[in-house]
């Protein structure tokens, strides 16, 4: 003892008035600001029983309790009384060494209140400590590691309890969490059973009746609970930090419900609120198991968890709920509270419900039928959904001096965790002010003017901030949310200079000085740079005009009338490679993202280097230039990525790996995520809208469906081209079609174009040999949060971090029958993975196709023999690319990710999974690919033994015919090809046109 006793007397007395500044100043002044903004801003200078006295006398009655651990009240004399015998008989504490004087009666006591299932009972300080302990033990005893929890549930804020919390907004920012949890629905006996038949769940958590929404589980779900743990050897684990010691009623929810769970643990209510201190029961078989081998304290000690202080209190406490039989009072205080509320409910109709046992209760409010008290409803609504529960705490608070709670960030009620000691007055206090509040509103005063203005701005910043775009309506996030609404904007209107199926009535026999053969972005850059050269030039497609107001969201309708082969062409060889390809003016662009990468300089230098091409960064720059002016290529804007793209670039963040959002050829996109069935926004800027208008404008003609056959050879001249009139389905008409011209460009895509010549008795072997892909694959990430993965551009976020190495990451949205063909599993499994793909978000990767190659072949009667060998590079690459997407997703915290790889690495449940799937043998059938990018087959380069054409396009050996799609690069232009394709068909079309 020091001489002086009174110190800490003293300062208390001094500061009590006085020192709310310095926690504002040096603890947590944000948290103040909020519940002072809320005009929580009394100065308690005294506390008796469930009573706070302000510093100018006033009375409040405190139904808040602490958070719930007043059950008896504040500052209870025989509490106090067993901390002060403590401190003055001078007891050794914290021995540590040596058995602790007291834990062992607390231990006994909270053991004998829970009956003779349990016969250990293992201290720490705080609930969170305590589930966190529970967690750990799960898995150390079961050897299993998946956890199930409720949704809805709060189990402490411990790094592993965060992740067993059933609020996204508890988690958010904490990413990447615990592996493996798994949330499952309340009161759903046949999802749980779902779960624990997988067999590899080490525990179920759960709270008897939860704290933060009152919902009660049902006796019948946990005895369905009990026993399917039993069944599958997973453990039944009671939190009642909160419910425990007569909170609801009983002594333990959990056990009053008729189970016995093999851990349950009380905090809250233990000490009287007097010392931290938390306890967890646990069954002999569970403790010898635990504890086989004698490790005790590398599994579990914490240094202060027997403190004498702690389990004095506790020992005071519970000797006291024992005396006032505080099981049965609880009750009953909780029946006449909840009679009240119920009248309550029945005489306003903004109580929506009330949930809750005994006395932890919560009234939940939804909009009156009043239409001015409606409609004030709706605009809080539309700041914070909870924003008419904080208006009834506030003024309870502040009109009637009774402390409440709003339970959630989310949550549209009022909690009360009312001490077990209220008198009849304390609850005719609580329930007639209750009822004094909710009346004002519907006569005089306005719910919206409790929650200050300030309030409200700063909930609706919080709320800007805080949340991902998608989470927020639409009214707020600019997001289109996904609608089945054709496209009722006035729509764009194509060139009506474009020659169109229906006007063919004959056949076609044209000249002109430049004739490009393909219509998508490469074809139709070049050909504008041809006519902006006063050049006559004649642009041919074979597909159709694809009109956007034909677009719809069924990609097979849409795959049948706009892909090549309906979408369905895939490569022989070591394994089956889906191409998609684009059949319609405009090409490509008009399905894909609108991905626009430059190619890197190294790959640049590379091409020089391996192929002899005649390029460089800087003289590449300014057609790049000139195409991403033409082609309005910008960022991915922040307001349009959605969630989807967010986790891409929190995941990326997480591990420390670069991103950036994707430069895309949009404008006004709305991210609805449909770039593959054509967009709805037409916000694409697409060729056929943004370069075919200037080439007719400048004079040049546009025929789609044109199908080119072969060209016209005179000598080694190339003269033009002949072919037919196709059908805007494919099918091939009776109309003949014969063009000739000075120069022919062949941009008809890396697949057609090599086969033209093929065709056409070009003699060069090694035209169609150097077939080229990036393979891609994509995996899902099934999250806990909701992502709603189909708002949010289609690609808004990718890395580069890897690229070097040949592998690109990306974020990706394609529609949901595609989607939903990487879904494992059949039956019930695969129904709730359909069901669960908001909660999905899916990440692709490409790689460089380095050690793959393969050919296309023209075959008699037109078709085409491809073929495509997967070299182990790229399987090496594949499968580091999986593994990195994995990684990005469970970064983000995905708590379950399926690689689309078949067989046992398809699904992953967390970083071991990945470390196994980094150590496996894969070949290359193992993965699903497909590629969308296509090319090398008609190389350019400077060997003519090598390669098809020079470094300006033209083919060796063939006078006036060029190439100037994706089929003339080498190798991989690392990069998506369609922007180093349209810089460099810029550069040849301006060669043409000088050359001619
Ligand atoms: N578990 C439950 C059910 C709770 O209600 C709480 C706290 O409210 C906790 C765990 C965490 O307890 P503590 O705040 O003591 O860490």
């Amino acid at each position: 003892m020091t001489d002086k006793p009174n110190t800490m007397k003293a300062l208390i007395q001094e500061h009590i008035h006085s020192s709310a500044h310095l926690s504002k100043k040096h603890v947590h002044p944000k948290m103040l600001k909020l519940f002072e903004l809320g005009g929580f801003n009394a100065v308690y200078d005294r506390a008796e029983g469930h009573y706070l006295y302000d510093t100018d006398g006033n009375k409040y009655l405190d139904l808040l309790s602490g958070g719930g651990v007043y059950l008896l009240g504040r500052n209870n004399e025989r509490i106090h009384g067993a901390l002060r015998d403590v401190l003055e008989l001078d007891v050794p504490n914290l021995t540590i060494v040596n058995a602790s004087i007291l834990s062992g009666l607390l231990a006994e006591r909270l053991l004998a209140l829970a009956g003779p299932h349990y016969t250990k009972c293992l201290f720490s300080n705080t609930g969170s400590e305590a589930t966190d302990l529970a967690i750990r033990f799960a898995r150390f005893a079961t050897g299993k590691r998946r956890m199930l929890y409720l949704e809805g549930a709060f189990h402490g804020r411990t790094y592993a309890d965060v992740s067993i919390c059933g609020s996204p907004e508890l988690r958010r920012g904490m990413e990447p969490l615990m592996p493996i949890c798994t949330p499952v629905r309340p009161n759903d006996t046949e999802q749980l059973e779902r779960e624990l038949s997988k067999g590899d769940v080490a525990g179920f958590f759960f709270e008897p009746v939860q704290g933060m929404s009152g919902r009660v589980l049902t006796p019948e779900y946990l005895r369905a609970a009990e026993r399917m743990c039993n069944e599958h050897g997973a453990l039944l684990c009671a939190d009642e930090v909160q419910t425990g010691l007569c909170r609801t009623g009983p002594w333990f929810a959990s056990l009053a419900a008729g189970v016995r769970p093999h851990m349950v643990w009380v905090s809250k209510i233990l000490s009287g609120g007097t010392v931290p201190v938390s306890a967890l029961m646990m069954t002999q078989e569970l403790y010898d198991q635990i504890y086989a081998g004698f490790t005790s304290g590398p599994v579990y000690f914490s240094t202060f968890a027997e403190n004498n202080l702690a389990m004095a209190a506790g020992l005071a406490n519970l000797e006291l709920l024992v005396e006032m039989n505080a099981p049965e009072r609880a009750t009953a205080l909780g029946e006449v509270l909840r009679g009240g509320l119920e009248a309550l409910a029945e005489r306003y109709d903004v109580i929506d419900r009330i949930e809750g046992q005994g006395l932890l209760q919560v009234v939940y409010f939804r909009d009156s039928a009043q239409l001015g008290l409606k409609l004030q409803q709706s605009l809080m609504r539309a700041a914070d959904p909870a924003a008419f529960g904080a208006a009834v705490n506030v003024d309870l608070y502040k009109q009637k001096r009774i402390i409440v709670q709003v339970p959630g960030a989310t949550l549209n009620a009022i909690k009360i965790l009312p001490p077990v000691t209220l008198t009849e007055e304390d609850v005719e206090w609580f329930l007639e002010g209750l009822e004094d509040v909710i009346a004002s509103y519907y006569a005089e005063r306005a719910p919206i003017v409790s929650v200050s203005k300030g309030f409200l701005s700063t909930a609706l910043k919080g709320l800007r901030s805080a949340v991902p775009p998608a989470f927020l309506p639409p009214i707020l996030s600019g997001i289109d949310a996904p609608t089945e609404k054709k496209n009722a904007e006035p729509l764009r209107r194509h060139h009506p200079g474009i020659t169109r199926f229906e006007d063919y009535d004959r056949d076609i026999d044209e000249h002109c000085d430049v004739l490009v053969v393909g219509g998508g972005p490469s074809g139709a850059i070049a050909a504008r740079q041809a006519a902006l050269a006063g050049k006559r030039v004649i642009l041919v497609e074979a597909g159709p005009v694809a009109e956007p107001e034909s677009f719809n969201d069924d990609c097979m309708d849409m795959f049948n009338r706009f892909y090549w082969d309906s979408g369905l062409r895939t490569t022989r060889g070591n394994v089956v490679l889906p191409t998609l390809t684009i059949r319609a003016l405009g090409g490509g662009s008009v399905f894909n993202s609108a991905i626009c990468l430059r190619m890197p300089e190294y790959q640049v230098r590379r091409w020089r280097r391996e192929h002899g091409i005649d390029i460089s960064v800087e003289e590449m720059a300014p057609h790049y230039e000139e195409v991403e002016a033409l082609m309005g290529i910008a960022p991915t804007p922040e307001e349009v990525q959605g969630t989807r793209n967010v986790l891409f670039k929190q995941g990326c963040d997480n591990l420390g790996i670069s991103s950036a959002p994707i430069n895309r050829n949009v404008s006004g996109c709305k991210g609805s995520a449909r770039c593959v069935v054509g967009c709805p926004n037409h916000a694409k800027n697409t060729p056929d809208f943004r370069v075919i208008p200037e080439i007719l404008d400048l004079g040049g003609r546009v025929l789609s469906s044109v199908h080119v056959d072969s060209l016209i050879m005179r000598g080694n001249r190339c003269a033009g081209v002949v072919g037919w009139v196709a059908e805007p389905g494919g099918a091939r008409t009776r109309l003949r079609v014969r063009i000739t011209a000075k120069a022919t460009i062949l941009a008809a895509g890396c697949l057609h174009s090599p086969t033209i010549m093929q065709r056409s008795g070009i003699k060069n072997p090694v035209i169609g040999k150097n077939f080229r892909t990036h393979p891609g694959i994509y995996a899902l990430g099934e999250y806990e949060q909701v992502v709603n993965p189909w708002i949010g551009a289609t690609q808004g976020y990718h890395s580069l971090q890897y690229l070097e190495d040949g592998i690109k990451l990306e974020s990706l949205w394609v529609n949901a029958p595609l989607i939903a063909a990487r879904i494992p599993g059949i039956g019930h499994r695969y129904k709730e993975g359909l069901a669960n793909y908001r909660h999905m978000g899916v990440f692709d990767a490409w790689v460089s196709g380095d050690d793959s190659s393969g050919h296309v072949r023209a075959l008699p009667g037109g078709g085409k023999d491809l073929a495509w060998t997967m070299g182990l590079g790229d399987v090496r690459r594949l499968k580091e690319a999986t593994a990195l997407l994995a990684d990005l997703h469970f970064a983000a915290g995905a708590h379950t990710v399926y690689t689309g790889l078949l067989g046992e690495h398809n699904t992953l449940y967390g970083p071991d999974d990945v470390s196994a799937l980094r150590a496996a043998d894969l070949g290359p059938k193992d993965f699903t690919c497909a590629s969308q990018h296509l090319f090398g087959t008609t190389p350019m380069g400077a060997d003519k033994d090598r390669h098809v054409v020079d470094s300006h396009g033209a083919v060796y050996g063939v006078d006036g015919l060029f190439v100037a799609d994706t089929g003339i690069m080498p190798v991989s232009p690392a990069a998506n090809p369609m922007h180093p394709v349209m810089a460099l068909a810029n550069r040849i079309g301006k060669g043409v046109a000088a050359g001619l």
